[in-house]
Protein backbone atom coordinates (compact mmCIF):
# COMPACT_ATOMS: atom_id res chain seq x y z
CA UNK A 1 0.00 0.00 0.00
CA UNK A 2 0.77 3.54 -0.58
CA UNK A 3 1.59 6.53 1.37
CA UNK A 4 0.07 9.19 -0.54
CA UNK A 5 -2.00 10.68 2.40
CA UNK A 6 0.65 10.06 5.07
CA UNK A 7 0.77 13.27 8.12
CA UNK A 8 -2.64 14.28 6.61
CA UNK A 9 -5.56 14.51 8.40
CA UNK A 10 -9.09 14.49 6.94
CA UNK A 11 -12.84 15.42 8.36
CA UNK A 12 -15.16 12.93 6.24
CA UNK A 13 -19.05 13.87 6.65
CA UNK A 14 -22.05 11.81 4.76
CA UNK A 15 -21.04 8.15 6.35
CA UNK A 16 -24.29 6.79 6.91
CA UNK A 17 -23.54 3.03 6.43
CA UNK A 18 -21.27 1.02 4.16
CA UNK A 19 -22.87 2.15 0.96
CA UNK A 20 -22.32 5.75 1.19
CA UNK A 21 -20.06 7.35 -1.16
CA UNK A 22 -18.21 8.79 1.46
CA UNK A 23 -17.43 5.52 3.53
CA UNK A 24 -15.43 4.91 -0.21
CA UNK A 25 -13.72 8.31 0.63
CA UNK A 26 -12.71 7.49 3.97
CA UNK A 27 -11.72 3.72 3.18
CA UNK A 28 -9.72 5.12 0.12
CA UNK A 29 -7.77 7.76 2.25
CA UNK A 30 -7.36 5.62 5.17
CA UNK A 31 -5.70 3.08 2.63
CA UNK A 32 -3.02 5.52 2.25
CA UNK A 33 -2.40 6.44 5.58
CA UNK A 34 -5.13 9.37 6.40
CA UNK A 35 -5.72 9.89 9.63
CA UNK A 36 -9.52 10.39 9.33
CA UNK A 37 -12.35 12.12 11.86
CA UNK A 38 -16.13 11.07 10.78
CA UNK A 39 -19.17 12.81 11.61
CA UNK A 40 -22.03 10.88 11.82
CA UNK A 41 -26.14 12.55 11.45
CA UNK A 42 -27.89 11.34 14.96
CA UNK A 43 -28.30 8.56 17.19
CA UNK A 44 -30.00 6.34 14.63
CA UNK A 45 -26.43 6.30 12.47
CA UNK A 46 -24.31 6.42 15.42
CA UNK A 47 -24.84 2.88 15.59
CA UNK A 48 -23.95 2.17 12.25
CA UNK A 49 -20.92 4.74 11.93
CA UNK A 50 -19.16 3.64 14.74
CA UNK A 51 -18.04 -0.01 13.49
CA UNK A 52 -17.03 1.90 10.48
CA UNK A 53 -15.04 4.28 12.74
CA UNK A 54 -13.23 1.53 14.70
CA UNK A 55 -12.68 -0.31 10.97
CA UNK A 56 -10.63 2.67 9.94
CA UNK A 57 -9.06 3.04 13.36
CA UNK A 58 -10.33 6.24 13.87
CA UNK A 59 -11.47 7.43 17.56
CA UNK A 60 -12.73 10.33 16.25
CA UNK A 61 -16.64 10.24 15.82
CA UNK A 62 -18.63 13.43 16.51
CA UNK A 63 -22.18 14.00 15.98
CA UNK A 64 -23.37 16.69 13.19
CA UNK A 65 -26.30 18.02 12.03
CA UNK A 66 -25.49 20.73 9.31
CA UNK A 67 -28.95 22.38 10.25
CA UNK A 68 -27.30 23.30 13.80
CA UNK A 69 -24.53 25.47 13.69
CA UNK A 70 -23.90 24.98 17.52
CA UNK A 71 -23.17 20.95 16.44
CA UNK A 72 -20.96 22.39 13.61
CA UNK A 73 -18.99 24.39 15.96
CA UNK A 74 -18.64 21.46 17.85
CA UNK A 75 -16.84 19.75 15.41
CA UNK A 76 -14.41 22.24 14.67
CA UNK A 77 -13.58 22.89 18.17
CA UNK A 78 -13.14 19.15 19.01
CA UNK A 79 -10.52 19.03 15.59
CA UNK A 80 -8.95 22.61 16.55
CA UNK A 81 -8.31 20.34 20.28
CA UNK A 82 -7.17 17.57 18.91
CA UNK A 83 -5.04 17.59 16.02
CA UNK A 84 -4.62 21.75 15.75
CA UNK A 85 -4.82 22.28 12.12
CA UNK A 86 -7.00 19.99 9.07
CA UNK A 87 -5.54 18.78 5.94
CA UNK A 88 -8.87 18.13 3.95
CA UNK A 89 -12.81 17.87 4.30
CA UNK A 90 -15.02 15.67 2.72
CA UNK A 91 -18.68 16.85 2.31
CA UNK A 92 -21.21 14.03 0.77
CA UNK A 93 -24.40 15.63 2.59
CA UNK A 94 -27.60 15.96 1.19
CA UNK A 95 -31.52 16.05 1.81
CA UNK A 96 -35.00 16.92 0.62
CA UNK A 97 -38.29 15.64 1.40
CA UNK A 98 -39.14 12.56 -0.51
CA UNK A 99 -42.34 13.57 -1.77
CA UNK A 100 -40.95 16.35 -3.29
CA UNK A 101 -38.18 14.13 -5.52
CA UNK A 102 -41.21 12.47 -7.78
CA UNK A 103 -43.93 14.55 -9.42
CA UNK A 104 -43.11 18.01 -10.71
CA UNK A 105 -40.84 20.73 -9.64
CA UNK A 106 -42.96 23.44 -9.83
CA UNK A 107 -44.58 22.40 -7.09
CA UNK A 108 -42.04 22.46 -4.94
CA UNK A 109 -42.44 23.99 -1.86
CA UNK A 110 -40.99 26.89 0.15
CA UNK A 111 -39.91 24.97 3.18
CA UNK A 112 -38.85 22.11 1.16
CA UNK A 113 -36.78 24.21 -1.05
CA UNK A 114 -35.50 26.32 1.55
CA UNK A 115 -34.11 23.10 3.66
CA UNK A 116 -32.71 21.61 0.50
CA UNK A 117 -30.99 24.29 -0.24
CA UNK A 118 -29.67 24.57 3.35
CA UNK A 119 -28.65 21.09 4.22
CA UNK A 120 -27.26 20.35 0.32
CA UNK A 121 -25.53 23.81 -0.62
CA UNK A 122 -25.26 26.30 1.87
CA UNK A 123 -23.76 23.27 4.33
CA UNK A 124 -20.67 23.21 2.50
CA UNK A 125 -20.27 27.35 2.70
CA UNK A 126 -21.02 26.85 6.81
CA UNK A 127 -18.34 24.17 6.41
CA UNK A 128 -15.83 26.00 4.42
CA UNK A 129 -15.83 28.97 6.90
CA UNK A 130 -14.92 26.48 9.75
CA UNK A 131 -12.48 24.75 7.68
CA UNK A 132 -10.21 27.85 6.55
CA UNK A 133 -9.31 28.66 10.47
CA UNK A 134 -7.53 25.29 10.11
CA UNK A 135 -5.77 25.02 6.87
CA UNK A 136 -3.40 28.20 7.45
CA UNK A 137 -1.30 25.98 5.03
CA UNK A 138 -3.82 25.45 2.51
CA UNK A 139 -6.19 21.96 2.21
CA UNK A 140 -8.48 20.68 -0.04
CA UNK A 141 -12.68 20.47 0.20
CA UNK A 142 -14.33 18.73 -1.73
CA UNK A 143 -18.36 18.10 -2.24
CA UNK A 144 -20.55 15.23 -3.77
CA UNK A 145 -22.60 16.35 -6.59
CA UNK A 146 -24.71 14.88 -9.54
CA UNK A 147 -25.32 15.57 -13.14
CA UNK A 148 -29.02 16.53 -12.59
CA UNK A 149 -27.73 20.26 -11.89
CA UNK A 150 -26.56 20.59 -15.44
CA UNK A 151 -29.22 19.02 -17.23
CA UNK A 152 -32.68 18.04 -16.43
CA UNK A 153 -33.32 14.39 -14.93
CA UNK A 154 -35.97 12.66 -13.74
CA UNK A 155 -37.42 12.90 -10.44
CA UNK A 156 -34.19 14.98 -9.33
CA UNK A 157 -36.12 18.30 -8.99
CA UNK A 158 -35.51 20.39 -6.37
CA UNK A 159 -32.04 18.43 -5.76
CA UNK A 160 -30.99 19.30 -9.38
CA UNK A 161 -31.50 23.46 -8.03
CA UNK A 162 -29.57 22.78 -4.69
CA UNK A 163 -26.66 20.81 -7.02
CA UNK A 164 -26.25 23.56 -9.19
CA UNK A 165 -25.99 26.13 -5.99
CA UNK A 166 -24.01 23.98 -4.79
CA UNK A 167 -21.40 24.01 -8.05
CA UNK A 168 -21.69 27.74 -8.27
CA UNK A 169 -20.50 27.90 -4.70
CA UNK A 170 -17.55 25.56 -5.23
CA UNK A 171 -16.42 27.74 -7.93
CA UNK A 172 -16.93 30.97 -5.52
CA UNK A 173 -14.96 28.86 -2.38
CA UNK A 174 -12.16 28.22 -4.47
CA UNK A 175 -11.90 32.02 -5.36
CA UNK A 176 -12.25 32.77 -1.99
CA UNK A 177 -9.67 30.72 -0.35
CA UNK A 178 -7.14 30.26 -3.03
CA UNK A 179 -4.89 33.08 -1.61
CA UNK A 180 -4.66 30.65 1.39
CA UNK A 181 -3.96 27.55 -0.93
CA UNK A 182 -7.25 25.98 0.02
CA UNK A 183 -8.29 24.18 -2.75
CA UNK A 184 -12.24 23.47 -3.43
CA UNK A 185 -13.43 21.16 -5.91
CA UNK A 186 -16.56 18.76 -6.52
CA UNK A 187 -16.88 15.13 -7.36
CA UNK A 188 -19.79 14.84 -10.19
CA UNK A 189 -20.39 10.89 -9.34
CA UNK A 190 -23.14 8.68 -11.42
CA UNK A 191 -25.70 6.98 -9.85
CA UNK A 192 -25.42 4.64 -7.08
CA UNK A 193 -27.72 2.62 -4.75
CA UNK A 194 -27.55 4.79 -1.84
CA UNK A 195 -29.74 5.67 1.49
CA UNK A 196 -30.14 8.99 0.06
CA UNK A 197 -30.88 7.32 -3.58
CA UNK A 198 -33.73 5.51 -2.28
CA UNK A 199 -35.85 8.62 -2.00
CA UNK A 200 -35.57 9.12 -5.79
CA UNK A 201 -38.51 7.54 -7.62
CA UNK A 202 -37.33 5.32 -10.56
CA UNK A 203 -34.16 5.19 -9.55
CA UNK A 204 -33.52 1.55 -10.60
CA UNK A 205 -34.39 2.33 -14.18
CA UNK A 206 -32.02 5.57 -13.66
CA UNK A 207 -29.30 3.09 -12.88
CA UNK A 208 -29.79 0.94 -15.85
CA UNK A 209 -30.19 3.65 -18.08
CA UNK A 210 -26.84 5.01 -17.31
CA UNK A 211 -25.24 1.18 -17.26
CA UNK A 212 -26.35 0.95 -20.76
CA UNK A 213 -26.10 5.09 -22.32
CA UNK A 214 -22.29 5.78 -20.32
CA UNK A 215 -19.37 5.50 -22.10
CA UNK A 216 -17.89 2.30 -20.39
CA UNK A 217 -21.22 0.97 -20.14
CA UNK A 218 -21.60 -0.17 -16.62
CA UNK A 219 -22.30 2.15 -13.46
CA UNK A 220 -19.41 3.21 -10.62
CA UNK A 221 -19.10 2.19 -7.57
CA UNK A 222 -18.24 4.32 -3.96
CA UNK A 223 -14.59 2.87 -4.87
CA UNK A 224 -14.73 4.09 -8.11
CA UNK A 225 -15.54 7.53 -6.01
CA UNK A 226 -13.39 6.79 -3.22
CA UNK A 227 -10.05 6.66 -5.74
CA UNK A 228 -11.21 10.01 -7.39
CA UNK A 229 -11.18 11.88 -3.84
CA UNK A 230 -8.05 10.24 -3.10
CA UNK A 231 -6.54 11.87 -5.71
CA UNK A 232 -8.45 15.40 -5.30
CA UNK A 233 -7.27 15.72 -1.39
CA UNK A 234 -4.15 14.30 -2.04
CA UNK A 235 -1.25 16.30 -3.12
CA UNK A 236 -1.35 14.56 -6.69
CA UNK A 237 -4.29 17.15 -7.65
CA UNK A 238 -2.17 20.16 -6.43
CA UNK A 239 -2.95 22.31 -9.54
CA UNK A 240 -7.02 21.71 -9.15
CA UNK A 241 -9.46 24.22 -7.65
CA UNK A 242 -13.29 25.08 -8.83
CA UNK A 243 -13.14 21.75 -11.07
CA UNK A 244 -16.39 19.42 -11.32
CA UNK A 245 -14.94 16.46 -11.75
CA UNK A 246 -17.22 13.47 -13.44
CA UNK A 247 -16.76 10.30 -11.85
CA UNK A 248 -20.10 9.01 -14.11
CA UNK A 249 -18.28 6.19 -16.59
CA UNK A 250 -18.31 9.19 -19.15
CA UNK A 251 -22.23 9.35 -18.97
CA UNK A 252 -22.15 13.57 -18.90
CA UNK A 253 -20.60 13.20 -22.77
CA UNK A 254 -22.88 11.00 -24.36
CA UNK A 255 -25.63 13.05 -26.78
CA UNK A 256 -27.67 10.32 -27.77
CA UNK A 257 -28.46 7.14 -25.86
CA UNK A 258 -25.30 4.28 -27.21
CA UNK A 259 -26.62 2.50 -30.46
CA UNK A 260 -25.82 -0.95 -28.11
CA UNK A 261 -28.08 -0.11 -25.69
CA UNK A 262 -30.63 -2.62 -24.76
CA UNK A 263 -34.36 -2.05 -23.88
CA UNK A 264 -35.30 -0.99 -20.20
P1 LIG B 1 -25.99 8.53 1.94
O1 LIG B 1 -27.41 8.44 2.34
O2 LIG B 1 -25.12 7.39 2.28
O3 LIG B 1 -25.34 9.88 2.49
C1 LIG B 1 -26.06 11.06 2.67
C2 LIG B 1 -25.61 11.63 3.99
O4 LIG B 1 -26.17 12.92 4.22
C3 LIG B 1 -26.01 10.74 5.17
O5 LIG B 1 -24.86 10.36 5.89
C4 LIG B 1 -26.88 11.67 6.01
O6 LIG B 1 -26.74 11.45 7.40
C5 LIG B 1 -26.32 13.02 5.61
N1 LIG B 1 -27.21 14.13 5.98
C6 LIG B 1 -28.46 14.41 5.52
N2 LIG B 1 -28.97 15.47 6.18
C7 LIG B 1 -28.01 15.88 7.07
C8 LIG B 1 -27.93 16.90 8.04
N3 LIG B 1 -28.96 17.74 8.28
N4 LIG B 1 -26.79 17.02 8.78
C9 LIG B 1 -25.76 16.16 8.59
N5 LIG B 1 -25.78 15.16 7.69
C10 LIG B 1 -26.89 15.02 6.94
O7 LIG B 1 -26.03 8.76 0.34
P2 LIG B 1 -24.90 9.12 -0.72
O8 LIG B 1 -25.50 8.80 -2.03
O9 LIG B 1 -23.60 8.54 -0.32
O10 LIG B 1 -24.84 10.71 -0.63
C11 LIG B 1 -23.65 11.46 -0.42
C12 LIG B 1 -23.59 12.63 -1.38
O11 LIG B 1 -23.39 12.15 -2.70
C13 LIG B 1 -24.84 13.50 -1.42
O12 LIG B 1 -24.46 14.84 -1.55
C14 LIG B 1 -25.51 13.03 -2.70
O13 LIG B 1 -26.36 14.00 -3.25
C15 LIG B 1 -24.29 12.81 -3.56
N6 LIG B 1 -24.50 12.02 -4.77
C16 LIG B 1 -25.08 10.80 -4.71
C17 LIG B 1 -25.27 10.08 -5.86
C18 LIG B 1 -25.93 8.72 -5.83
O14 LIG B 1 -26.41 8.26 -6.86
N7 LIG B 1 -25.96 8.04 -4.70
C19 LIG B 1 -24.85 10.59 -7.10
C20 LIG B 1 -24.23 11.84 -7.13
C21 LIG B 1 -24.08 12.56 -5.95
Amino acid sequence: PGQLMAGKRGLIMGVANNRSIAWGIAKACAAQGAEIALTYQGDALKKRVEPLAAELGTKTVLHCDVTDGASIDNVFDTLAKEWGSLDFLIHAIAFSDKNELDGRYVDTTEKNFTQSLLISCYSFTALAKRAEKLMPNGGSLVTLTYYGAEKVMPHYNVMGVAKAALEASVRYLAADLGRTGIRVNAISAGPIKTLAASGIADFRYILKWNEYNSALRRNVTIDDVGNAGLYLVSDLSRGVSGEIHHVDSGYHIQGMKNEDAPDI
